[in-house]
């Protein structure tokens, strides 16, 4: 029998999908890995299953214990999966400006689900110092703190990064990844400079983040006014991102990254979320740069099904004074 086990085994070995039409139009290999189809529906099952064998394995993380993260969703998602399978609670604290539908399905996968108003990381009140507090509260419980917590970051150097080398068969001359906790282009640009220092690794920021700028000159000061994007972007260094290789960044607008979501759903199939079109939109901005014949790979972090009530809607798109393309125009 060719089994795997239980819902954490289903995890990882996503396909790394070739964006034909990208590939032709720029003479380079354009190529997405899928994450949107692991179990929990986002590249973040990775982390979330990371940090929870990291927790077991140390002791920290006991038999019906509780898991406490402050997350913008996917995090949580997987961690709500994850509890289930594993028999621990699970309290997710959100900001309440992520979509709804990412509330909801929280709350049908069984988390407690506690919403809080956006604050800055320097305000006691933000979503991630409330979850800390939270856990130091409960017994035997841990705060998964996936923006410091390096089993996030190792995750994608065990697996991401592995099975990004052994599917391009290591001819791989750029990977592309927007950050939000920054585990993912951490552990995979760690893991492929080992393979060929050579592979060059771009960030992707999404307008109103500061890592652009930090990558660029050095400096934490953010650009532009703000994205629709979600789960990326941030005004820190983060101890995943920290003391990684990234030789450049790149930050496609965000009607760049609405068209792209567009002409992946109507020319490719592909019916992605909005990190996914700016991860690709990045992607053939560096193949542009880098030339016809070369190799770029970028991620697809989650489906287009978590942000139908936005990305989908043009009459919430026209209120962040942006279009939604015209299918047959594209
Ligand atoms: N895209 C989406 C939709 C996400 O939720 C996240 C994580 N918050 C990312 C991309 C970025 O992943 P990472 O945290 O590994 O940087």
């Amino acid at each position: 029998m060719y089994t795997t086990e239980g819902f954490t085994g289903t995890i990882c070995n996503t396909p790394l999908i070739r964006l034909s039409r990208l590939s032709e139009e720029t003479g380079c290999e354009i190529l997405g890995k899928a994450e949107f189809l692991n179990p929990g529906g986002s590249v973040k099952d990775r982390a979330a299953m990371g940090i929870i064998h990291a927790a077991e394995a140390s002791g920290e993380l006991r038999a019906g214990g509780t898991v406490v993260e402050g997350t913008a969703g996917n995090t949580g998602i997987g961690l709500a999966h994850i509890c289930n399978a594993r028999g621990y609670r699970c309290v997710i604290v959100i900001p309440e400006t992520q979509s709804q539908e990412k509330l909801d399905l929280l709350r049908v996968l069984g988390a407690e689900v506690r919403p809080v108003p956006p604050k800055p990381y320097s305000d006691p009140g933000n979503y991630q110092h409330i979850a800390r507090r939270l856990a130091e509260e409960t017994d035997n419980a841990i705060w998964a703190a996936q923006f410091d917590n390096t089993a996030n970051r190792d995750a994608h150097y065990a697996t991401t990064g592995p099975e990004i080398w052994h599917e391009t068969e290591g001819r791989i001359d750029a990977f592309v990844a927007a950050t939000g906790t920054g585990g993912t282009l951490a552990g995979v640009s760690r893991y492929l400079k080992e393979q060929s220092e050579g592979v060059r690794i771009v960030l992707a920021d999404p307008p109103g983040s500061a890592l652009y700028n930090w990558v660029k000159n050095g400096d934490l000061q953010s650009v532009g006014s703000g994205s629709i994007t979600e789960g990326i972007g941030t005004s820190r260094v983060t101890a995943n991102l920290e003391g990684t290789a990234i030789d450049d960044a790149v930050m496609p607008a965000d009607q760049e990254s609405v068209d792209m979501v567009f002409r992946l759903l109507h020319r490719d199939g592909l019916f992605l979320g909005g990190s996914a079109g700016l991860n690709v939109c990045a992607a053939v901005q560096v193949a542009r740069d880098l030339g016809p014949g070369h190799t770029i790979v970028t991620i697809l972090c989650d489906s287009g099904a978590r942000y139908q009530s936005r990305l989908f809607d043009p009459s919430w798109l026209a209120g962040k004074g942006l279009q939604a393309p015209d299918p047959a125009s594209i």
